[in-house]
């Protein structure tokens, strides 16, 4: 039986982009906020200088040295034998993040073959079975299952359309039971 596709997104999936924002802003500032300061609202926007956020985001190193979130690769290399796996990340705003995402998996997931990856424009095209994604824009558009990755900035959304998951754990719980039953 073919494996189902499943597509995973990086930023604030597999990469802790929160923690790097609230890092940088602290280096940058001296301001160290919280992650309660974040929820609810736009990455950028939750903090006091949104521009100097997103001038985070055109960086070098910046995505390069972003921790990693929690479970991701013990369940990611779980998932990677059951399911026709993809990683897929818009990387194409932010150029320089190209190379630094590919590096960053290379270290922290060397089990995913290059050709697992897709560092793309816009998501659009891709379809599959399910996608795991923290951002609605990427999810609204695919045409399997849509995995709501809990962030921060969509923590007020509540809606039927989407399978909230909260963490790695519960990915694994859903994603390889559902893989049993099969
Ligand atoms: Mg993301």
């Amino acid at each position: 039986m073919a494996k189902k596709r499943l597509i995973i997104d990086m930023d604030h999936v597999m990469a802790d982009i929160t923690s790097q924002y609230i890092k940088w802003f602290k280096e940058a500032t001296g301001i160290e906020m919280q992650r309660q300061d974040l929820l609810g609202k736009p990455e950028d926007q939750a903090f006091p200088d949104p521009q100097l956020v997103r001038k985070f985001l055109h960086t070098p190193g910046f995505f390069r040295s972003a921790p990693v979130i929690a479970g991701s690769q013990e369940v990611i290399r779980e998932l990677n034998d059951s399911y026709d796996l993809f990683i897929v990340s818009a990387a194409m705003e932010f150029p320089q993040s190209l190379s630094e995402k590919f590096e960053w998996l290379q270290e922290h997931f060397p089990f995913i073959h290059w050709q697992q990856v897709i560092l793309c424009g816009s998501k659009r095209p891709i379809s599959g079975d399910f996608m795991i994604d923290d951002h609605l824009k990427n999810l609204d558009h695919f045409n399997g299952e849509k995995l709501l990755f809990s962030a921060t900035h969509n923590s007020d959304i509540d809606n039927s359309a989407y399978t909230r998951v909260n963490n790695w754990d519960e990915v694994r719980r859903l994603l390889l039971q559902l893989h049993a039953l099969a």
